[in-house]
């Protein structure tokens, strides 16, 4: 099942978070900040011994302090005008956490609208990837049964719910 829900993805708890995290994993601003603020130090000290991450992978960690048992640090793309690959490494990006779940026996996930912050993926655009790559990986026999989309406005939980609906 995919909801889309308004709401702070620190707060849920679910089997993992997903993270908008930057290639060095040492945290950041945004949802990065509130996920290393919610998790404690020893988050951050658990993602400097992984090393950092390529942009259109991801890296899990151990949750901490958070409700969620795990944290999947998933470095979306910056946005340069499309022509640099975007797309494609911010589909890599939702279909490494799902490899990711597979292997952690994770059931239920939480994502962030990747990118979408201080990265300046257009909002529409990123989560029609990200839906595309969701509905994918449950119609491919994904261990997943639970998916949601954290939205952290109204506005964006009204421009991704009407994306859903476009997928019928
Ligand atoms: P990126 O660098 O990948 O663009 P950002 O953290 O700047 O990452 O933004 C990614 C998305 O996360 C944005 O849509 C932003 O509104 C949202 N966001 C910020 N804080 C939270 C939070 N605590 N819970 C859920 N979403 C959040």
């Amino acid at each position: 099942m995919v909801e889309i829900i308004k709401g702070d993805i620190t707060a849920l708890k679910v089997d993992a978070i997903v993270n908008a995290a930057n290639p060095t994993l040492l945290g950041g601003g945004g949802v990065d900040g509130a996920i290393h603020r919610a998790a404690g130090p020893r988050l951050k000290a658990e993602c400097a011994m992984v090393g950092g991450c390529p942009t259109g992978s991801a890296k899990l960690t151990d949750g901490y302090d958070l409700p969620s048992r795990f944290v999947i640090h998933a470095v979306g793309p910056v946005w340069h005008g499309g022509c640099e690959g975007e797309d494609e490494l911010l589909a890599c990006c939702y279909r490494t956490c799902f490899q990711l779940a597979e292997e952690h026996r994770i059931n239920s996930l939480a994502f962030p609208c990747i990118s979408t912050g201080v990265y300046n993926f257009p909002f529409e655009r990123a989560c029609g990837i990200a839906l595309c790559e969701i509905f994918r990986a449950l119609g491919e026999g994904s261990r997943v049964r639970q998916v949601y989309c954290v939205c952290f406005s109204d506005e964006d939980l009204e421009r991704y719910q009407r994306i859903l609906a476009t997928f019928g």
